[in-house]
């Protein structure tokens, strides 16, 4: 058994995009769980864009930079050993707040059982509870069902199409009868949301001819659009939303390594189309969790929801997958799988 830790620490603050040689790997002394506690041998750790607003001081979690020698923030799925608390046994599988490393020490607060049931089988592998099953899923969830709450018949628009929100967005409206158009920066990534899952179209927003080619993708309008994105894509989007329709405001990408990147929404447009704008923040939907997941694994194992995933292997890799994200060039939810 491992006597260390290996973790990725910062080298400085992160300033704009974040590059591959803003990060380290430190190794420290494997920690010890006390009584109460357990130790988590990660498998899987999450990277999702709210890391960079953390470690720039400006998300719920963190309202202070990180700096040198700090550990980003992660949920990690992971193994339970040297268990010393009593509703989590060793080999039990958990899904937590663990950080870029290879171990982390839990009280059990926030960290959740994962069973082996319907939602850990061959076809829905583990690492799919840091993605479509997991919090990225259940925002989507939280999105159409509850906010948006869509209708058969209806078009729902969604941005970053690809990605662990986006292609659930897409593919929980098509269950519930509605028709899914997305919006993604490369004709590979559009061509995935189609073909694997399973949109009516997608538009490449970095292709020459947009916005028009979003307008002759909707010759009906948009009646939901969730947006991941904000400032100008946000703008587009409402352009081609019918009136009454709803917008969910769920994340702000194009400005997270730099907010002057920031452009305003101008009010009118909301006005004129009579919109509906609902914010989205996914804690406020952990009640849903447990409707969503008995609702959608089923549907992952059966193969009628799909999943994309961009999986480096290695805490090295770390520091030069999330510079991918956070340039918009990953494919599917970020993932980092630990080495056995
Ligand atoms: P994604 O993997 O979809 O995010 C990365 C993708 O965003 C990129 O691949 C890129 O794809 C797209 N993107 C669009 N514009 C930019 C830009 N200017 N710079 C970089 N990337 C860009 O992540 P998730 O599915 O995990 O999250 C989607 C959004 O939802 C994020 O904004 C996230 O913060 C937010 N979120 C909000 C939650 C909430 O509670 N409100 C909860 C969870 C996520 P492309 O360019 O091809 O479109």
């Amino acid at each position: 058994m491992s006597s260390v830790n290996n973790k990725v620490v910062l080298k400085h603050a992160l300033k704009g995009l974040p590059k591959a040689h803003d990060f380290e790997v430190k190794a420290e002394p494997l920690p010890e769980p006390v009584d109460g506690m357990f130790r988590i041998r990660h498998l899987y750790i999450a990277l999702d864009p709210w890391q960079r607003s953390a470690m720039a001081g400006r998300h719920a979690t963190d309202s202070k930079p990180y700096g040198t020698g700090d550990t980003p923030p992660a949920e990690i799925i992971g193994i339970v050993e040297d268990s010393h608390h009593e509703s989590f046994a060793n080999g039990d599988y958990v899904r937590a707040m663990g950080g870029w490393q290879e171990f982390s020490l839990s009280n059990g607060d926030g960290a959740k059982l994962i069973k082996p049931d319907l939602a850990h089988t061959d076809a829905v592998p583990i690492s799919t509870h840091l993605g479509v099953l997991g919090m990225p899923g259940l925002t989507a969830w939280a999105s159409i069902v509850r906010l948006a709450d869509v209708q058969p018949g209806q078009t729902v628009l969604v941005s970053a199409a690809h990605g662990p929100v986006g292609s659930m967005v897409g593919q929980i409206a098509i269950k519930k009868g509605a028709t899914a158009v997305g919006i993604a920066g490369s004709d590979e990534k559009c061509q995935m949301v189609t073909e694997k899952l399973g949109f009516s179209a997608c538009v490449n927003y970095k292709a020459s001819g947009y916005p028009e080619s979003l307008r002759k993708a909707l010759p009906n309008g948009a009646d939901i659009y969730h947006d991941n994105v904000g400032g100008q894509m946000l703008i587009d989007a409402i352009n081609v939303m019918n009136e009454y329709g709803t917008v969910v405001l769920c994340g702000l990408i194009s400005q997270y390594n730099d907010p002057a990147l920031a452009v305003d929404l101008p009010l009118a447009l909301p006005i004129m189309k009579r919109l509906t704008m609902k914010g989205l923040v996914v804690y406020d939907h952990a009640d849903a969790e447990d409707e969503f997941v008995s609702t959608v694994a089923p549907w992952i194992n059966d193969g009628s929801i799909r999943y994309l995933e961009d999986i480096a292997v290695g805490l090295d890799s770390a520091g030069a997958q999330f510079a991918k994200l956070m340039r918009g060039d990953n494919i599917g939810k970020t993932l980092i799988k630990l080495n056995p």
